[in-house]
């Protein structure tokens, strides 16, 4: 493989390997307690009327408050005054409070229930004498109850989850009782083997534009449209729509009808195109065992903003979102994995020399000009090879170290760092082709 990485970025590559070649899964179980004795009853009631009490106390102060740290100065002081709660336990509350602050401010608040989320400082796990599982929650500095744990199914349950490697840091107090334990395990994240990605750019001429990039070679294989026809039918509906809007909005009851329809019709043509094109990408996908790399829908509303107004009409056309939809749903039908890659300068970067341009040509918005070393291509194949490229990268990176020994030195590839986020990490790496990818294109 030709990927380069420059002097630089060793020691960052690494911490960012060990970090993400695991992921942490967590699973919530809630155990059912045994009844209590009316002592412990009565403390484990005061200790839910305090929680509701501080929840209520964090709520007065709430429409004065600009931001979390700021309800905690607002209350803070006060609430340690009176009350016998620990710190932390006051500060989730406060975290409660925040996080719906909205219906709060809204509904108003006046709480009856809650549950009580305790991290590893007020709580244990321990066995009684008779062996009788239980909590013991530390409700108020140095002052502690036992909360014994009912040894039934759903104990068995937490009981093979824990020999099984799981553990817990913290655990959630419900108001009758019971106890909801947050368990976590790490996992190593699987290594990737497809040697094929198929790179998805959805575009405003064409629905898909796809590259074929064959990993190991570092070489296109195939590039291909995928519903060119949507975006032409789609200015047909839009014309046609203005049409009987206009119609419509002098009083015409016909046209208002006729607009109801057409906006159905078109619904539907894109739903069922979308989905078209989604299975062809995923069939020609599992056709060379590839993964698919698509950009990440989240960014790709902040991509309109580097668009003119006309084109911004365009992209705004573009089932963005129904697309990604098949095409993940489908992909785990047919088991295709599907990579989103950030969308970062993917459609600005030149795959020859790194450089970043316009993503269009102001001549002609179907082309991408790189004014370092003049290619000229098709602006849409170009994002597509751009996002292949770019989701291989991250991969090499976050998966696992074993593929890094496939990063190697060359002297002529082109810089990739420029298609990374100037604060993810400072990628010095580049790639090379092995020919050029796609042919140049001319005025
Ligand atoms: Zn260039």
């Amino acid at each position: 493989m030709f990927f380069r990485h420059g002097r630089n970025c060793g020691k960052l590559l690494e911490c960012l390997l060990l970090i993400n070649s695991s992921e942490i899964v967590r699973k919530c179980i809630v155990l059912n307690n045994l009844e209590l004795t009316r002592n412990k009853s009565n403390i484990f009631n005061s200790f839910f009327s305090e929680y509701l009490k501080v929840l209520d106390q964090h709520c007065l102060d709430l429409p004065l408050a600009l931001s979390a740290t700021h309800l905690h100065h607002l209350t803070y002081s006060n609430i340690r005054q009176t009350s016998f709660l620990p710190s932390d336990i006051v500060q989730e509350a406060r975290k409660d409070i925040w996080k719906s602050r909205k219906d709060i401010l809204s509904k108003g608040c006046k709480f009856t229930k809650c549950s009580i989320r305790l991290n590893k400082r007020w709580f244990k796990f321990i066995e009684t004498e008779r062996g009788n599982p239980c909590f013991k929650v530390t409700y108020s500095p140095k002052k502690t109850f036992v909360l014994p744990v009912k040894t039934d199914k759903q104990f068995q349950r937490f009981q093979m989850f824990l020999k099984d490697g799981w553990s817990f840091d913290n655990i959630s107090l419900l108001m009758d009782g019971r106890i909801s334990v947050v368990l976590e395990k790490e996992f190593a994240k699987k290594t990737i083997d497809q040697k094929y990605v198929v790179g998805v750019d959805i575009g405003s001429s064409t629905l898909a534009a796809v590259s074929v990039f064959d990993i190991e070679n570092s070489k296109v294989v195939k590039q291909l449209y995928f519903g060119r026809d949507v975006a032409f039918r789609q200015r047909k509906y839009t014309k046609r729509r203005d049409y009987l809007k206009s119609l419509a909005d002098k009083g015409s009851d016909r046209a208002k009808k006729s607009l109801r329809r057409l906006k159905h019709k078109q619904f539907n043509f894109v739903k069922t195109r979308s989905g078209q094109i989604a299975k062809e990408i995923i069939n020609l996908a599992k056709s060379y065992n590839a993964y698919i790399s698509v950009e990440k829908l989240k960014n790709l509303k902040g991509r309109r903003g580097q668009f003119n107004k006309k084109a911004n009409k365009k992209i705004n056309i573009i089932p963005y979102g129904k697309f990604t939809e098949f095409l993940k749903s489908n992909s785990e039908m047919f088991q295709v994995p599907v990579h989103e890659v950030d969308p970062y300068h993917t459609s600005k970067w030149c795959y020859k020399c790194g450089e970043i341009n316009n993503g269009h040509s102001s001549v002609n918005y179907v082309l991408y000009k790189c004014r370092k070393c003049g290619q000229v291509v098709n602006s849409d194949r170009k994002a597509s090879l751009a996002i292949a490229i770019k989701s291989v990268l991250e991969r090499n990176i976050t998966h696992s170290l074993t593929n890094l020994s496939s990063i190697q030195g060359s002297k002529t590839g082109a810089k990739v760092n420029l298609l990374f986020r100037p604060d993810a990490v400072g990628f010095k790496i580049a790639v090379q082709h092995f020919e050029s990818p796609m042919e140049s294109l001319r005025f």
